[in-house]
C-alpha cells in the first residue's frame, strides 16, 4: 500500500496537486481527492486532476500554480467568487467568508458548539459532553464527545483513545468499540471498496473471508490429492 498524502496529476505538463491533511490516514488523501473531483485510477491507470480528466469540466492542464484547494491552480477574481482558472472550483470572497463565519458561529452557538474532535466537514451534532481525548500517532490530542471521538479514531491511522478523568467508567473502551465499526471519514458519501475506505471490522471480515476461502481450497486440494 502506498502512503500518499499529496496526489500529483499524471496529465501531460500539468502541475496540479491535491494536498491532503498531514494527519490523514493512508490513502485518505486519495479518497478526498476523488471526492473533490479527481480521477484516481488503480494499478497502472493515471491519476488525473479535475481539469485534465476527459469527462471533467476543466480547461486542460494546470500551467500556473495558485491557491485552488482542489488542484492548486491559479485563480481569478470574479464579481462574487474566486474561481480556479483550471478546474473551475469556486470559493466565496473573503468578505463573504467572514459574514459566513459569523453566521456559522451564530448557528454553532444556537446549536451548541461542537467538540474539537468534530471534523469541519462532518455535519453531525455532538452526541453529548466531551468525554475522551483521541491521540494521533504523534500524540496530538483532540477532545471529543462519543460520536466525534469515535469517528476521529476511525479516520486516523495509529490513533488511540483515553477517557477524560470525569468520564463514566468504560467510556474509552466504548468509543474504541464504536470506532471499530465506523468507516473512515463516515460523512463522505459514495462507493467504498478499498481497505482505507472501510471500517476496521469490515477489513477483518474481508480478511477472514479470504482466509476461509484459502483454507477451503487447501482442504479440497489435500482431499483431492489423497483420493487419487
Ligand atoms: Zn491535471
Ligand atoms: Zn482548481
Ligand atoms: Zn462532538
Amino acid at each position: 500500500m502506498t502512503y500518499r498524502r499529496t496526489i500529483t496529476c499524471d496529465g501531460g505538463g500539468c502541475l496540479a496537486l491535491f494536498i491532503g491533511r498531514p494527519q490523514w490516514a493512508a490513502d485518505a488523501a486519495k479518497f478526498a481527492a476523488m471526492r473533490a473531483g479527481w480521477r484516481c485510477g488503480g494499478l497502472g491507470s493515471p491519476d488525473l486532476c479535475p481539469s485534465c480528466r476527459p469527462d471533467g469540466t476543466g480547461r486542460g492542464p494546470v500551467l500556473e500554480r495558485g491557491e485552488c484547494p482542489v488542484c492548486t491552480g491559479r485563480q481569478r477574481e470574479l464579481a462574487e467568487v474566486t474561481e480556479c482558472m483550471y478546474c473551475g472550483h469556486q470559493e466565496p470572497h473573503p468578505a463573504d467568508d467572514e459574514a459566513e463565519d459569523q453566521a456559522d458561529d451564530q448557528a454553532a452557538g444556537e446549536a451548541g458548539t461542537r467538540c474539537p474532535a468534530a471534523h469541519p466537514e462532518d455535519p453531525t451534532p455532538c452526541s453529548g459532553p466531551v468525554v475522551v481525548t483521541v491521540l494521533d500517532a504523534q500524540n496530538h490530542g483532540a477532545k471529543g464527545c462519543t460520536r466525534h471521538g469515535s469517528r476521529l479514531l476511525a479516520s486516523l491511522d495509529g490513533a488511540r483513545v483515553v477517557g477524560l478523568p470525569d468520564a463514566p467508567a468504560g467510556t474509552a473502551v466504548r468509543v474504541f468499540k464504536l470506532a471499530d465499526g465506523i468507516r473512515p471519514f463516515p460523512w463522505l458519501t459514495g462507493p467504498r471498496v478499498r481497505e482505507a475506505e472501510l471500517s476496521r471490522a469490515e477489513v477483518r471480515q474481508q480478511a477472514a473471508g479470504t482466509l476461509a476461502e484459502l483454507a477451503d481450497d487447501a482442504h479440497r486440494n489435500v482431499r483431492g490429492g489423497a483420493g487419487d
